[in-house]
């Protein structure tokens, strides 16, 4: 019975070596099937780095073979910084106990309201992009962020107190479900200070706000996208060449990034489009 349900439900399938399994009363008919299943071209992936005064992003488009660096910025920052001022001069000036929580509680509602609007601007936009580019996204893991952790530093709480960092990738994970569009977790400690083309960890890389330079191999870059490229590098899906300064996109699976003015062989031109291992269209799997 069994055996023809198999073959009406699973048309198109092969059925191979089949057992019975005899488990104490129990006797169990194991089909193996094989049939062709229809997978999508590989997805691209937009890399996403949260900043305080910006969202930096790294786009990959497998299909065209294009890295795009590109920044989204937003202003949640003097946001927090002009409500905090605000807050400030009411417990100064205003006596009245009662009235000094009322006006505090009034103007932290609306704090919360005006950077609740631009996370969701920011990630409506995000989610915009992903779907026009048929992008997963892929941010930093929540992990990173644990507050009640031992891991808890300075420096992250200083980033937690003026960045709703856990808001925003809730939100993040909400809205992309919602659109039916996914999100990958990346491993991000010390993804600014890393270097992404050979993995050397110093603060010092770190030259001012603009500037990374590696102290060890010398790579150069605008030092906003490199965290970004850090969590591609880390999600190990691809290489990039960067060139004077612009990015490259030069295969599929290889999770690296390279300076290719230093690179001693694959040094991709600038109008030659970078080779890519060609990615299948149908993959034959198997399934019991
Ligand atoms: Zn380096």
């Amino acid at each position: 019975m069994e055996y023809g349900f198999a073959r009406r439900e699973l048309k198109d399938a092969k059925l191979g070596n089949s057992k019975i399994l005899v488990n104490g009363e129990d006797i169990y008919l194991l089909l193996t099937v094989r049939r062709n299943v229809e997978v999508r071209e590989h997805r691209n992936k937009l890399f996403i780095d949260i900043n305080e005064d910006s969202v930096d992003c790294l786009l990959i488009d497998y299909n065209k073979k294009k890295a795009t660096l590109f920044s989204i910025k937003h202003d949640i920052r003097r946001i927090r910084t002009n409500y905090r001022r605000i807050r400030k001069s009411i417990q100064e000036k205003v006596e009245n106990p009662i009235i000094r929580d009322k006006l505090l509680a009034k103007y932290g509602r609306r704090e919360r309201k005006r950077v609740e609007d631009r996370v969701k601007k920011i990630i409506t936009l995000l989610a915009e992009i992903a779907r026009e580019y048929d992008a997963d996204l892929v941010r930093e893991n929540l992990r990173d962020l644990k507050l009640n952790g031992k891991r808890k530093s300075k420096q992250l709480n200083y980033r937690l107190s003026t960045f709703p960092y856990r808001k925003f990738i809730a939100f993040i994970d909400y809205k992309f479900w919602e659109r039916k569009l996914s999100v990958l977790e990346v491993d991000a400690r010390k993804s600014s200070i890393t270097c992404p083309v050979c993995g050397y960890i110093d603060k010092r890389n770190r030259i001012d706000k603009e500037t990374f330079k590696c102290r060890k191999c010398g790579f150069t870059f605008n030092a906003q996208y490199v965290a970004c490229l850090n969590l591609f590098s880390r999600l190990d899906d691809g290489m990039v060449a960067i060139r004077d300064g612009r990015i490259y996109l030069v295969s599929c699976k290889a999770g690296l990034v390279v300076p290719a003015n230093v690179a001693p062989d694959e040094v991709p031109s600038l109008d030659e489009v970078p080779r890519g291992k060609p990615v299948p269209n149908r993959l034959v799997t198997s399934g019991t």
